[in-house]
């Protein structure tokens, strides 16, 4: 597996812009490889290169508000774009090749269902994987959904965003997910009611995720009965660029008043069971920032932690569950 970070494009940028200073951020896993490209950046454009070391959660999550002024842009590695209002932010998908890739999945696509429909999902890292893929998949005769040019369609997600699979989920069979673990897939999953299968490079074993997705569904409506009980609620208000969600806490709070409930507005930019005990008079939480963070880290917090959506749908002002 080779992971591209497509520093040319970087250091063209830097000259071409001529910026003197500049600073790299990215996921965790990709940090070590940004630190080692930082050097060669510097060396060929002569620019002041700053590796961001602090945890960078998503695309959400950019430094540009904390870093020194005179940082002149930041390249943003590894997440598509999300935030379009912030001036000179790079975001650069890495991408992650995996050579004689349909060679390797070869025997696990063939247990797939031939007359289902197919729908191929990725995250942007994968997205030429997941590309190779769908046109293996549409050469070997098998359905899959297309686009009105007839190129097979293939769906970029982020962790708290698929809506665009709401376009085809009427005409879906399946979703075959391109990438590694189940962080992605779980969120499509939860979204549909469609089976998801997921296989990557890392392990190219396709894995069927309905026993997963049923698991956590199960909890989350347990955590959900849970929160219905209880009577002080605080409203996550995320301080993260792109967790910034005023509206949507002015909006649940005020709902949540009107059906009975005390809320009240806590400004976070970390969500973690530490900064919630500081309030141990709430009972519960709807956090309006990351729905992962509810999703995904609950075990971790004394009380239970709601997305926006399943605030919703424990005051019945939705029908049919979703999580974001
Ligand atoms: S809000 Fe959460 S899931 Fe969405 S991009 Fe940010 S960290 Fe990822």
């Amino acid at each position: 597996m080779k992971i591209n970070l497509n520093i040319d494009k970087v250091i063209e940028t830097i000259k071409e812009k001529k910026y003197k200073v500049i600073a790299l951020e990215g996921p965790e896993g990709l940090k070590p490889k940004i630190k080692d490209v930082a050097e060669k950046i510097e060396e060929e454009t002569g620019a002041t290169v700053i590796t961001v070391g602090e945890p960078c959660r998503g695309a959400c999550d950019l430094k540009n508000e904390i870093l020194p002024k005179n940082v002149e842009a930041i390249f943003h590695f590894g997440h598509k774009k999300m935030l379009n209002t912030i001036k000179n932010v790079y975001y650069l998908e890495a991408t992650i090749d995996c050579p004689n890739w349909t060679k390797k999945i070869e025997r696990e696509i063939q247990k797939l269902d031939e007359t289902k429909r197919i729908v191929v999902v990725t995250t942007s890292p994968y997205e030429e994987l997941a590309k190779k893929t769908a046109r293996y998949i549409l050469k070997r005769g098998m359905k899959i959904h297309t686009t009105e040019k007839g190129h097979p369609t293939v769906i970029n997600v982020l962790g708290c965003q698929v809506k665009e699979i709401e376009g085809v989920d009427k005409e879906t069979d399946l979703y075959l997910f391109i990438g590694d673990g189940v962080f992605h897939p779980l969120g499509v999953a939860l979204n549909t009611t469609k089976k998801v299968y997921q296989i990557g490079p890392e392990a190219p074993i396709l894995r069927n995720l309905s026993q997963y997705r049923n698991k956590i569904l199960k909890k989350r409506l347990l955590v959900i009965e849970k929160a219905r009980e209880k009577k002080k609620f605080g409203v996550i208000l995320g301080l993260k660029p792109g967790q910034r969600k005023l509206k949507e806490a002015m909006q649940i709070k005020e709902k949540l008043k009107k059906a009975g409930y005390k809320a009240v507005i806590i400004a976070l930019d970390e969500i973690n069971p530490e900064k919630i005990i500081n309030f141990p008079d709430l009972e519960a939480i709807v956090n309006t920032a990351c729905p992962r963070v509810s999703i995904d880290d609950q075990q971790n917090f004394h009380v239970p932690v709601l997305t926006t959506k399943e605030a919703e749908y424990m005051l019945k002002l939705i029908g049919r569950y979703k999580p974001f």
